[in-house]
């Protein structure tokens, strides 16, 4: 590649991810990218391993987080990069909602069980090596083979983790147990708080594309936003498409960084939640550039 490219939104083991830190950089570096952010659901802890790959294996590595946070009943993530992740305050706060997600899990996996599925809290634990959240339920349904007939019974085939997560965890489905979240406000003014950038994740998927979305960006810039992840693959090239431009537009009208990533989760073929890093199977690579900018607001 002659061209930089990037990745600024990767999961690791540290949560729902299924590549260690060492593993995730060094597939990063096969691939050619030059940087990567790790970004875990409410975690810092898989910071520290990446950083020390990236020197192994020359990518540059960004530290960030993905916060679950709530708006207005409104599920909506929120990156921070650059992040100081060694803050003590910070950690202790991520360690109370990785406690938050143990209690969750612990309520799902018993309205999995009533709902006829073999499935115990503690498998899912020793699946998870670190925040455990959705993908790892659903995949210890999915790999127990008991629940074969059951899964055939109301799936008509062995449904992906994705499907699982569709028919069973989102919102207003019957295994959806909403956790303690952080209000969107108080995410920016904490990532802030520890020198960080906080960046609006797939607004493709949580926003309107209309004047609402609109104004939604107008009142999160008020609370201090500085970015939009405009580059997400969403469902399809054509949304995907209509998304950078519509965000791209916004960014600009309302004086935001753009930056972009793949959400990489899954590094095998059977088991895929989302896309490959770097958006590299995408006409959508996202460019060295895009980190530069960012940079800018450290
Ligand atoms: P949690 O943080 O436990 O609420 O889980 C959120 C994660 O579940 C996301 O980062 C995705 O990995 C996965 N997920 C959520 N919604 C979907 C969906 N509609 N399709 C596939 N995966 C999803
Ligand atoms: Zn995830
Ligand atoms: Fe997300
Ligand atoms: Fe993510």
């Amino acid at each position: 590649m002659d061209k930089k490219y990037i990745d600024l939104h990767c999961h690791t083991t540290a949560s729902d991810g299924n590549l260690s830190p060492e593993a995730l950089v060094a597939k990063a570096a096969d691939l050619g990218l030059c940087a990567i952010a790790i970004t875990d659901h409410d975690s810092v802890n898989g910071i520290e391993r990446a950083i020390a790959a990236g020197e192994k294996y020359g990518v540059e590595i960004v530290p960030g987080i993905e916060l679950s946070t709530v708006h207005e009943g409104k599920e909506l993530h929120l990156l921070g990069y650059y992040i100081d992740w060694q803050n003590e305050w910070f950690v202790n706060l991520m360690n109370h909602y990785a406690q938050v997600r143990t209690v969750r899990a612990q309520k799902m996996c018993e309205i999995l069980s009533s709902e006829g599925y073999m499935i115990t809290y503690e498998e899912v634990r020793s699946l998870a090596t670190g925040n455990i959240g959705k993908p790892h339920i659903a995949k210890t349904v999915i790999s127990n083979r008991e629940n074969r007939e059951k899964l055939q019974e109301v799936f008509g085939k062995e449904p992906s983790i994705s499907d699982f997560i569709v028919a069973y965890m989102i919102k207003d489905k019957i295994a959806n147990v909403p956790k303690e979240r952080l209000l969107f406000k108080d995410g920016v003014s904490h990532l802030k708080k520890i020198g960080g950038i906080p960046v609006l994740a797939h607004p493709g998927y949580d926003l309107e594309r209309d004047e609402n979305g609109q104004k939604f960006l107008e009142l999160f810039k008020s609370y201090g936003l500085q970015g939009i992840e405009t580059i997400y693959y969403v469902n399809n090239e054509e949304e995907t498409k209509e998304c950078i431009e519509f965000y791209t537009k916004e960014a600009e009208r309302l004086d935001l960084i753009i930056t972009g990533g793949s959400d990489f989760h899954e590094d095998s073929k059977n088991s895929k939640i989302g896309m490959e890093m770097g958006l590299l199977t995408t006409p959508f690579r996202i460019e060295y550039k895009i980190l530069e900018n960012l940079k800018k607001l450290i």
